[in-house]
């Protein structure tokens, strides 16, 4: 049976490790996938690539400007082009069988939702748009009887392990985090690092951003903050372990004291199969586990004293209301602005810090008023950025 599939954000690294896999398929069975809709920033070169060789019905990059090249780029074969984030939100709502919500940070927001209306079957790794919407995604959800299946490794490990148990018979839902490159690091050694060292993540390969939260533990915080809306068993029942191997990829404990782990390799098309295949299965090229070779697998308790960033988003997600939105947009700019050598890889988490304890604007109901706090958290922290 022929399913229908669209990427948004098909040029970053979920995008490709998703392609990687409908590639093989489609090499056995050239009828299983359809694409629909494959989406980008500002790389329209490879996005009419991915679009040729994957003979999607449309294309569209968000920056207006990289039109012309995607023109030329799908020139003679009736892939259609569009550009802009009103073009990525329309695409975004075509049917299809499955969505991967793939864009990194609050800019997914809108197209995400674009496809949430409309009832799809969304696969979710991008965790900004969740932790900034929070509940107007999670109402948009119930509204339109769409379907959230996580990408994210943890929440697709938690995914996998509530299957046939029941929410109300959860004691913890336990996230693991690898502690990122710098997890032995000290203070002064924080103080120094520098975007080289924080992108060269010890287990995932991933896009800039996500690396520098992983570096930062933001990403651990951003994800506590995304179990919250995705698994409701309230925010006493989550927490944080350390565990650099990355190869538990989270845990669920029941009340009878049973816990459930996902194990597995740390390649992220392991998460993508289980959704793109859901409720079935799938095949991967990953090497099967091998925990002999593994020998051990290690647990330690977060230290927020040098990772502060899980804690904030603690308090964030307590807070409630626009806080999360507010710790998101902040992270964004911070991270933005490290990654450009203009902050300190410290100061990262002491502007998010600041700008939550600045006044937090009234908790948003609707999208646009998300998209408000959005960009008004935006351009404080840029204000922020010149004093620091
Ligand atoms: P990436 O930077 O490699 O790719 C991002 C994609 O989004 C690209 O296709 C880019 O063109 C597009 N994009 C960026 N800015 C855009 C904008 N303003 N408008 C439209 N499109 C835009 O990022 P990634 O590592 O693939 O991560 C994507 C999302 O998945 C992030 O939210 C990340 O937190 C989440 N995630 C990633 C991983 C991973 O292993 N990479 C794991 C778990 C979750
Ligand atoms: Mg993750």
């Amino acid at each position: 049976m022929t399913r229908t599939i669209s990427i948004l954000g098909a040029t970053g690294s979920i995008g490709a490790s998703a392609l990687d896999l409908i590639r093989r398929e489609r090499d056995k069975w050239p009828e299983k996938w359809k694409v629909v809709a494959l989406t980008a920033n500002g790389n329209a070169a490879e996005l009419a690539k991915l679009a040729r060789e994957f003979d999607a019905q449309i294309a569209v990059v968000g920056e207006q400007g990289a039109l012309p090249v995607l023109r030329e780029g799908l020139a003679g074969t009736g892939v259609e082009i569009a550009g802009g984030s009103a073009a990525l939100c329309e695409v975004a709502s075509r049917p299809a069988d499955i969505t991967i919500a793939a864009i990194v940070g609050c800019a997914g927001l809108g197209p995400t939702m674009a496809a949430i209306a409309q009832g799809n079957t969304v696969a979710l790794a991008n965790k900004e748009a969740l932790v900034s919407a929070g509940e107007v995604m999670t109402a948009a959800v119930a509204k339109s009887g769409a379907t959230l299946l996580p990408v994210d490794s943890e929440h697709n490990a938690i995914f996998q392990c509530l299957a046939g148990g029941r929410i109300e018979d959860v004691r913890w839902i336990t996230l693991t985090a690898s502690g990122g490159p710098f997890r032995t690091a000290s203070l002064a050694e924080l103080e120094a690092a520098t975007p080289a060292q924080a992108v060269a993540h010890p287990n995932w390969d991933m896009g800039a951003k996500i690396s520098v939260d992983s570096a930062t533990m933001m990403n651990k915080g951003l994800e506590f903050i995304e179990a919250h809306h995705l698994f409701p068993v309230g925010l006493d029942r989550l927490r944080i372990i350390v565990h650099p191997q990355s190869i538990i990829h989270s845990m669920v404990e029941y009340r009878d004291g049973s816990t459930l782990a996902q194990l597995g390799p740390s390649d992220m098309r392991v998460p993508i199969a289980s959704t793109l295949a859901w409720p079935e299965r799938m095949e991967t090229p990953c090497a099967p586990l091998n925990l002999a070779s593994i020998g051990n697998l290690s647990f330690f308790a977060p230290d927020e004293d040098r990772f502060p960033a899980t804690r904030l988003a603690r308090e964030a997600v307590r807070a409630g209301g626009a806080a999360p939105a507010v710790l998101n947009a902040a992270n964004e700019i911070a991270v933005a602005a490290f990654l450009d050598g203009q902050i300190k890889f410290t100061q990262i988490s002491s502007l998010v810090a600041r700008m939550l304890d600045s006044a937090i604007p009234p908790p948003p109901t609707t999208l646009d008023e998300v998209f408000g706090v959005d960009k008004e958290a935006r351009e404080r922290t840029e204000e922020m950025l010149e004093s620091v």
